[in-house]
């Protein structure tokens, strides 16, 4: 058995996952099996679930010792602000890589986690319990659903004889999960830490040509003015600027990651998703929404609020968390920053490697904090380009106004923290309201009662009214500005389209896993994906009532829970 130890000048080990007694396949998304091109019926298939339970490892032939054999990921990371030394995948084991579809090319990496121990597993036993998988399995698959890049899920698996020890004895559980990329922020950092410069422009190279599938794809110029089109065509390596602002590949490349994360926290923040744990080895190298423990979305609306039980300085509360995924790209910065200095010299291995005088190196890292800070401004104006662009959709219009974001957007989200209304519920019942229905203030003030859910406005009531109808004759203008005069229903369904109707949120999650884990249901997993998957429509089929109740206000009690770290 491989021991933890720390592991230098390599980024992973070859590992094998622990055999799994009596495995259960508990659920399989249909999503997934169809992104994957698996056939429809995998499910029954007794190999599938030899693989998703790390029983059989099919890309690896035991006979002739050839194929592709499973690994575990070495990476670093800050905590909660704090250099936290090696880290890595202490219980997730790669599988093997496919492309599914050669037409896109788009590659995935498969995954299994709760698999046992690996080389990185420190302390810990390697293990996932059933809660933390089932609410990984669901929110990686219904934030793909919303439109959120994220890791993906294909199974979950209940490991019937691991018992799990943390606060008390639990079942354990393995998640088949697979992406772009598993390579996160942190996988930079610990070469950093440890001035590893080779490693460093090896990984750099590897992801720019296998993740990102070639320096080609990764656009050049800086233009502020388009920041979601910006100018591909730009020729291979050439730099652009001047003197310290010369760009070269890394440059492009660091670039790139930048503009992704700063697209998918723009989604988090328009959907009220929280991570609630935003360290280094937590956020992805490919933009994607990654690493779910005490995740959350936001119920009634409080930009303060954290799902991180541990997060006792807000550090990870949802408004701060643009601002954390823009420190840690900072970080990312500093790791390639010999590399982003280097200018056009970049391209010669040798001067990196070889014969280097270290104040040289200091100096091209000085030169990189240029870019760096360049990179932030895109950084800023890409994420405020996709805020205001879901946002705008979110509200039923069809371009942005610059007064829209005090008018509108301020105005709404404060009313919604002020009467503590359900953030999401708010947007789809705002879907909802017929133009006709308030184009006078009486009517304004009746519809505005739509919006109040259980959790709030006692007492405050007539208050909040007005303020809603205030806000709804604006709303109604701008529509009608946009839409013009009979196109309400057309307005509307825009809406249901990217308004939710059902969020996969704590309470729903909570009691999902009480039901599978403590009463022993099954058939309730699959429903829940069922609405997970295609979270706008209006029913799903299964059963009304209770579509309607997970649809519906939080239950009293539940508001805003918290979670531990523990899983
Ligand atoms: P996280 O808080 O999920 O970002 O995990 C931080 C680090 O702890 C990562 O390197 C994980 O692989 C590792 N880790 C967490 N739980 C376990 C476990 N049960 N066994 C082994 N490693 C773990
Ligand atoms: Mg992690
Ligand atoms: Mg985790």
């Amino acid at each position: 058995a491989l021991g933890p130890r720390l592991v230098k000048n390599a980024l992973y080990t070859f590992v094998r996952p622990e055999p799994t007694k009596d495995p259960e396949l508990l659920a399989v998304s249909p999503a997934a099996v169809r992104d994957l091109h698996l056939k429809p019926d995998i499910e029954n298939d007794p190999d599938f679930l030899a693989t998703v339970s790390g029983n059989k490892i099919i890309s690896w032939d035991l006979e002739s010792d050839e194929g592709i054999y499973p690994w575990a990921q070495c990476y670093g990371g800050y905590q909660f602000g704090q250099w936290a030394g090696q880290l890595g995948d202490g219980r997730a084991i790669s599988l093997f890589e496919t492309t599914p579809d050669p037409k896109t090319g788009v590659r995935y990496e498969l995954q299994l986690k709760g698999a046992g121990k690996t080389p990185y597993s420190r302390f810990a036993d390697g293990k996932a319990v059933l809660r933390s998988s089932i609410r990984e399995f669901v929110v990686s698959e219904h934030l793909n659903a919303l439109g959120i890049p994220s890791t993906r899920a294909l199974s979950l698996v209940l490991a019937p004889k691991a018992r799990v020890m943390r606060e008390r004895i639990e079942p354990g559980a393995i998640v088949c999960r697979f992406a772009q990329s598993w390579i996160r922020l942190g996988t930079f950092d610990l070469p950093r830490s440890r001035g590893d410069r080779k490693t460093l422009r090896h990984l750099s190279t590897y992801v720019a040509e296998h993740v990102f599938q070639g320096w080609e794809s990764l656009p050049g110029a800086f233009d502020a003015e388009s920041p979601l089109e910006v100018s591909r065509g730009i020729p291979k390596d050439e730099i652009i600027g001047e003197g310290k602002d010369a760009q070269n590949r890394f440059s492009r490349l660091y670039r790139e990651v930048c503009r992704r994360n700063a697209k998918t926290v723009a989604a988090w923040q328009a959907y009220g998703f929280m991570n609630g744990v935003l360290n280094t080895d937590n956020t992805s190298i490919f933009g994607l929404s990654i690493d779910f423990g005490p995740f959350a979305f936001m119920d009634a609306f409080d930009p303060t609020y954290t799902p991180n039980h541990d997060d006792h300085m807000l550090r990870y509360s949802y408004r701060n968390q643009p601002t954390i995924i823009w420190w840690n790209l900072v970080r990312l910065g500093e790791a390639l920053g010999e590399l982003i200095g280097a200018g056009a010299k970049c391209d010669d291995e040798t001067f990196v490697h070889e014969g280097v005088q270290k104040d040289y190196v200091d100096e091209l890292v000085a030169r990189a904090e240029n870019l760096i800070e360049k990179a932030g401004e895109e950084f800023k104006t890409v994420f405020m380009a996709e805020y205001k662009r879901l946002m705008t959709k979110r509200f039923g219009l069809r371009e942005f106004k610059e007064s829209d974001f005090d008018a509108l957007y301020s105005e709404w989200l404060d009313t919604l923290q002020a009467h503590e209304l359900d953030f999401n519920h708010s947007f789809r019942r705002l879907g909802s309201v017929k133009l006709e229905e308030i184009d006078t203030d009486e009517k304004r003030k009746e519809v505005a009662g739509r919006f109040f859910h259980q959790l709030g406005v006692e007492g405050g009531e007539d208050k909040a009214r007005e303020r809603i109808a205030k806000w709804l004759e604006k709303w109604r203008a701008r529509a009608l500005e946009d839409w013009g005069e009979g196109n309400d229903e057309e307005r509307a369904e825009a809406m249901r389209k990217v308004n939710p109707n059902f969020v996969a949120r704590s309470w729903i999650l909570d009691e999902l896993i009480q039901r599978v884990e403590h009463k022993g249901e099954r058939d309730i997993l699959k429903d829940i994906m069922k609405m997970a998957l295609n979270p706008f429509e209006e029913e799903w089929g299964w059963n009304k009532d209770e579509e309607e109740r997970f649809c519906g206000d939080v239950p009293k009690s539940c508001g805003l829970m918290q979670c531990s770290c523990s899983s």
